[in-house]
């Protein structure tokens, strides 16, 4: 049966990343107006404070299971505004578990590996993906050709995994993925973007002319199943929107503390102030969308993960992080505006959640599909 209590150890974990993320909030503005430069690997601040991943790991069979755990972990560095120290998670490299021979895995599983599917021409549908990979059989090489846009970790990953059209004699044409070392000419990165929010996360463009690989590179694996690793990192994105969240209701009960506007789990919206009531709508809103996480990484880590349970989390989380942000802002007026608090800081960053790793629009046709026994090509 379905459990989603915490245990005694993932409660303390949880305190202490907290702990730590509200150490973090010194440095949550560092990247506001200095987008080229990256995250450290630790803090000073962290210095002398646990490792809370490398406890989870230890102590694990304490814990709910790693992939809850860590999950509610991203939400506290989230709280932060920063991490306190950087834990890099990149879907590239679990496309290479997944897809990567065992050979390939132990090459490259220490090294951070972007994901690459996003082109100009459109990122929801890996069908318009117009980047190549050709098949030059007198050298013994594949040929890549093409770019993508948006692409995170750009700027600090050692390789990434792109997904392109590989074109060869002998084998049926298709969608692929193909991993590119850091150095590897024909490859280059461009300049870090310029974002509205999440300025501390590097995102940039990837450009491949005449980019020469050999078959070792090709991650040949099922695509199908390669696109499936969306299934656990999307509940891990519905965490970042409710650390984002929590971050400002609870800065939004704070300013508004002294006027009265308080907490009120019993009362009657009907008799609560206007601002109360609404922040009280957002709280529970807060609390299905933890829900929905919670058990979307229970049903990965007890029975693998679940496409429609990951959708299901990914969009409310969005959708969450949007609706709070906005109220909190219009709630605490015009102050919040203002760089001395970090109200439209959570508003410029609440923004992503909705976007990246399949846009809302993709999660609730997802969804749709899933409950009306719809194809892809019935619905899209
Ligand atoms: C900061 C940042 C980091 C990112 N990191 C990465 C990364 O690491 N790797 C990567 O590959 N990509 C990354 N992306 C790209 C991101 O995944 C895409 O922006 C997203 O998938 C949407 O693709 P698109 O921007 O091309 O929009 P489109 O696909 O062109 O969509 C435009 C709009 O149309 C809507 N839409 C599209 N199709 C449908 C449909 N069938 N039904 C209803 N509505 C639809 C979308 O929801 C969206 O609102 C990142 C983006 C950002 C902003």
């Amino acid at each position: 049966m379905i459990d989603l209590d915490l245990t005694a150890r993932d409660k303390e974990l949880i305190a202490e990343a907290r702990a730590q993320a509200l150490l973090a909030r010194a440095h949550a503005r560092d990247f506001e107006y200095a987008e080229d430069k990256f995250l450290p690997h630790e803090y000073p601040e962290a210095v002398g404070r646990p490792d809370v991943r490398e406890l989870a790991r230890r102590h694990v069979d304490e814990t709910s299971g790693f992939k809850i755990i860590n999950a509610l972990l991203y939400l506290e560095d989230w709280y932060g505004g920063v991490p306190l120290r950087e834990y890099p998670y990149s879907l590239g490299n679990t496309v290479l578990r997944i897809a990567g021979t065992p050979e390939q895995e132990a090459r490259w599983k220490d090294q951070i590996i972007a994901i690459a599917m996003t082109e100009p021409g459109g990122g929801s549908d890996p069908a318009s993906t117009r980047t190549t990979a050709t098949w030059d059989a007198a050298a013994g090489e594949w040929v890549l050709n093409g770019d993508k846009i948006f692409i995170t970790y750009a700027g600090t990953c050692d390789a990434a995994i792109v997904l392109a059209h590989a074109v060869h004699q002998d084998r049926k044409p298709g969608l692929s993925t193909f991993l590119v070392e850091r150095g590897t000419p024909g490859f280059s990165i461009s300049p870090q973007f310029r974002k509205m929010g999440i300025r501390h996360e590097d995102t940039a463009a990837l450009s491949f002319v005449d980019c020469r690989l050999s078959e070792f590179h090709h991650i040949a694996g099922d695509l199908k199943k390669t696109l499936q690793s969306f299934s656990k990192s999307r509940p891990v994105v519905a965490c970042y929107a409710l650390g984002v969240s929590r971050a400002a209701l609870d800065l939004a009960w704070e300013t508004l503390a002294p006027h009265g506007i308080l907490p009120e789990y019993d009362g009657d919206p009907l008799r609560q102030p206007a601002a109360t009531a609404r922040l009280m709508d957002l709280e529970a809103d807060w609390e299905a969308t933890y829900m929905s996480v919670l058990r979307a990484k229970w049903v990965e880590q007890n029975e693998g993960p679940g496409k429609i349970e990951s959708s299901m989390a990914k969009a409310l989380g969005g959708r969450l992080a949007r609706r709070v942000t906005q109220t909190v802002v219009e709630l605490i007026g015009p102050a919040a505006l203002s760089e001395d608090i970090l109200a439209e800081k959570w508003f410029r960053d609440g923004r992503i959640f909705d976007i990246y790793e399949g846009t809302g629009e993709i999660q609730r046709l997802l969804i749709a599909r899933h409950i009306l026994g719809y194809s892809p090509r019935d619905l899209n």
